[in-house]
């Protein structure tokens, strides 16, 4: 967690793939192998849906304690074989779709609001992904769509 306690530091992609975990009917969020903290950011954001979030396009607080952050830098590779235009760095490609998103939401690192007002901000804002998803071919981003939208209901349910 962020040092200032009860501040969740996060990449809006971040919060997107939590919604779409929870679109697609997921109830509990396990540890990953990675050591990263999904699990435990997920859980609390479920718990209490007016945490405050700070928007980070660097290391959040999901990534603090992940083994592929090497000195704030994230070293992992994405799976180019579906999406050949894409950087191969994860790294890359998570700023690149932060980006994005901070731009079709109107967001810059250091802003603060609660969960509920960013889900609320890509309720009223992702009726078409594709612009942000753009190397993925189309049936994929349907389909993330699909599972996002149905992870913002349950959030604000
Ligand atoms: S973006 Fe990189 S450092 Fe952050 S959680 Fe994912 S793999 Fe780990």
């Amino acid at each position: 967690m962020s040092t200032q306690e009860d501040v969740i530091s996060i990449k809006p992609h971040h919060f997107v793939d939590i919604l779409r975990s929870l679109g697609s009917g997921k109830s509990k969020y396990e540890a990953h192998p990675y050591g990263h903290a999904q699990h435990i950011v997920a859980e609390h954001i479920l718990r209490d849906r007016d945490v405050i979030f700070e928007i980070e396009l660097g290391m959040d607080d999901i990534c603090l304690p992940c083994k592929h952050n090497i000195d704030g830098i994230c070293d992992d590779t994405i799976d180019t074989s579906f999406r050949p235009d894409a950087p191969s760095s994860k790294g890359e490609w998570n700023l690149m779709i932060d980006r994005r998103w901070c731009e079709r939401l109107q967001l810059k690192p250091g802003d603060r609001m609660t969960a509920r007002e960013l889900c609320e901000l890509l309720r009223d804002n992702t009726s078409d992904i594709t612009d942000i998803y753009r190397e993925v071919p189309a049936d994929r981003v349907a389909e993330r769509a699909r599972k996002l939208k149905a992870g913002i209901e349950k959030f604000l349910d």
